[in-house]
């Protein structure tokens, strides 16, 4: 139990009873619980009798090889995992008193939407039965069936959300599935209504540890004080002030609720920060001084002073990124040791704000992974233009062939593909490589045969007309025009049942064209507005690289790579090198309706929603540990247009002293690009 301090030492020698850890960020809450479980089984409580509950599977994996760290192989029998991967294993063990067979499928959202489609008649387009997902999933959350919910509805519109949702428990029956939101309800339900199934994991669990406990939802609240019973032998640890998922039904109520539903609640609060230096925990701090206090809390750090917070103020989001790299390579330069690539993360609100940042960090041959959200180079059009790629390179590769010939269909058929698939796995071929076989024509019908042939033939011209295509201007052509050749277009609108969708998918396609077109070379405009003149290449070349790219990204995966991330898939996490982008008002905080931006004469919700976003930039904040950097762009894309923006509310309210703070900004991106463009391994 060495590496804790006294606080943290108290809160895990208390095991008879409930606790509560509460404490501000970087305190040592989330170790708090794994030196907890270590402690529980050295005074003789099984492993399996222990549950650890943590806010994400990943968060989960993470804690479970803390705790073999401290105690080895025991640790494996722990019940380290989510509410919802807790509610799985209690209805696969149980539910069958509530009429559900152990082998029950589990719906993700996808597979919600298009029921809850079904329910209404089919005609309903995707973003309504998003919608109405949400609604039952907000009742669901509140511990509410179909007919209590319509026994409350309020108006015409809830009234028949309510039937609805009357017709998708059906269907869920119907088909033995069940949706995120039951894996927390159902099992509720399950202690609630059965005594014997209650006490049977009551009997089990000798301690209940809960991480992240400000975000807990009132079902997941019932759900535990369910699970550990009178003895109420918990541990909670969280923090008010990092509670983000109002959005998603997480209730503070359920803070402010155990001291009252536990009275021999023991209450611990942390103190010393041991995660960032001064200067950062001092913005933290100040940043999140305007919210309501509803446990007051000190926060302080022994690091030292550290670096100053810098600000930034970017013309565009490219921009943005330019010098998001450039400070990343420019700090691997000017520290001994150089930092590894996982100690930087670049922190956004949304994820599609991520798509700037990625370019430029392929641009210069940093590896990355985007957490929590699709990596713009990871969707499915993308992957499909990828496809021919990997094809131009190497043409034995039979995932890209597959893809490349169904993506759009032409005709060819699975028992096609099937034929050839044996064919070359007879003789030893890829499925490329058989199509010009003379014995191929002896398994396949002419009009296969010929369909096949074509696409083979159309492949290898395509390839020797990339080769001989150079510069960005003739790329793009080349690209639209093949594009539009196959197709594609089309096929995404056949393909999506929201036009709104396909579109988006297009411009996705566009951009990629516009952005490899650009990797040709020739007289290149930036986007500060500069034009430069770089190096001419053919648009094969290009592929060939980006094909090799994206495969290398795709195994990758836990590797040493810089971090993009959305703030809200950020939490308990911490990096050396931490930089927020786009905070802007309209980004952080999001754009609330009746928010004049003075936060005088704004409505409850509205307050309550502008406190939320504040947590979620202290969230953001207390995520560095030696560096940090807020970034803000003068202009930012807005669907089609371009919108002029202003700093962050927040930014002022960190309190940087303006001389420290920012960076002489010519000076500094002068030496930044210079840096940047000497080191700069663009491999296309
Ligand atoms: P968050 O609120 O962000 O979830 P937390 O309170 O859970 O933060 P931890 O992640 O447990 O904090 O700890 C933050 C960092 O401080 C970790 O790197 C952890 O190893 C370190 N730390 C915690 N307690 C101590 C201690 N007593 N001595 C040294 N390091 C510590
Ligand atoms: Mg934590």
């Amino acid at each position: 139990m060495s590496g804790l301090n006294r606080a943290q030492l108290q809160a895990v020698h208390f095991i008879d009873g409930p606790s509560l850890v509460l404490a501000g960020a970087g305190s040592g809450k989330t170790r708090v619980i794994t030196h907890k479980i270590a402690h529980l089984i050295d005074t003789g409580l099984a492993p399996r009798r222990i549950a650890a509950i943590t806010f994400t599977n990943k968060a989960a994996a993470e804690m479970r090889e803390r705790a073999s760290g401290l105690i080895g192989r025991k640790a494996k029998e722990v019940l380290v995992c989510t509410f919802h991967a807790l509610g799985v294993r209690m209805v696969r063990e149980d539910g069958h008193v509530l009429g559900l067979k152990p082998n029950f499928s589990i719906l993700d959202a996808d597979d919600v939407t298009s029921i809850l489609k079904d329910c209404a008649g089919g005609t309903t387009d995707a973003a309504t039965a998003r919608q109405w997902q949400w609604g039952i999933s907000a009742w669901k959350n509140q511990g509410l069936n179909a007919r209590q919910a319509l026994a409350l509805a309020k108006d015409d519109h809830e009234r028949s959300l309510a039937i609805i949702m009357q017709r998708y428990e059906e269907r869920l029956t119907a088909y033995q599935s069940v949706d995120f939101d039951d894996l927390i309800g159902m099992p509720m339900r399950l202690l609630h209504n059965h005594p014997e199934v209650r006490e049977k994991w009551q009997k089990l669990l000798g301690h209940v540890l809960v991480d992240e406990y400000q975000d807990t939802n009132a079902t997941q609240y019932a759900l535990l004080k369910l699970l550990v019973g009178e003895a109420a032998r918990f541990t909670a640890v969280g923090d008010d002030d990092q509670s983000i998922y109002g959005w998603r039904g997480a209730t503070l109520d359920n803070l402010k609720r155990l001291p009252q539903d536990f009275p021999q609640l023991q209450v611990i609060k942390l103190e010393q920060n041991y995660r960032s230096t001064s200067a950062i925990l001092r913005a933290a701090n100040h940043v999140i001084g305007p919210n309501p206090k509803l446990f007051p809390k000190t926060l302080f750090s022994e690091l030292g002073e550290g670096e100053p917070v810098r600000v930034q103020a970017c013309d565009t989001e490219e921009h943005e990124a330019e010098r998001a790299v450039a400070r990343i390579l420019a700090l691997k330069a000017a520290s001994n040791p150089p930092p590894a690539w996982k100690d930087f993360a670049i922190l956004y609100r949304a994820n599609h704000q991520a798509k700037p940042f990625e370019k430029a960090l392929r641009k210069a041959s940093i590896p990355y992974k985007v957490s929590g959200g699709t990596s713009f180079f990871d969707r499915a059009e993308i992957k499909d233009l990828c496809a021919w790629f990997r094809l131009w390179s190497n043409n034995d590769d039979d995932p890209a062939f597959l893809r490349a010939i169904t993506t759009p269909r032409r005709g060819i058929g699975h028992t096609t593909l099937g034929k050839l698939g044996e064919f070359a796995a007879l003789h030893k071929l890829s499925m490329f490589g058989s199509l010009f076989n003379t014995m191929l024509p002896a398994v396949l019908g002419k009009k296969a045969l010929e369909g096949l042939l074509e696409f083979g033939r159309n492949m290898n011209d395509l390839e020797y007309r990339a080769r001989h295509c150079l510069g960005h201007e003739a790329s793009r052509t080349f690209l639209i025009d093949w594009l539009t050749d196959i197709g594609y277009e089309q096929y995404l609108y056949d393909s999506e049942d929201s036009e709104s969708v396909a579109a988006a998918r297009w411009s996705n396609v566009l951009e990629f064209c516009d952005w490899m077109a650009q990797r040709a070379g020739g007289q290149i405009e930036d986007a500060a507005g500069t034009s430069t003149h770089t190096e001419i290449k053919s648009l094969l070349e290009v592929a060939q690289n980006i094909a090799l790219l994206s495969t290398i990204s795709e195994r990758e995966s836990e590797q040493d790579q810089v971090v993009l991330s959305t703030l809200h898939a950020s939490k308990g996490l911490e990096w050396p090198h931490v930089q927020l982008v786009g905070v802007t008002e309209g980004m952080l905080p999001f754009k609330l309706d009746d928010d004049d931006g003075k936060q005088q004469h704004v409505s409850d919700e509205t307050a309550a929603r502008l406190q939320e976003e504040r947590r979620l930039m202290y969230v953001g904040i207390t995520r560095a540990q030696r560096t940090l950097v807020v970034s803000w762009t003068k202009r930012r894309k807005k669907g089609r247009d371009t919108v002029p923006c202003q700093p962050s509310r927040f930014i002022a309210e960190m309190q940087l002293d303006p001389a420290t703070s920012r960076e002489n900004p010519r000076d500094k991106l002068r030496q930044l690009r210079a840096e940047f463009a000497a080191r700069q391994g663009d491999p296309t």
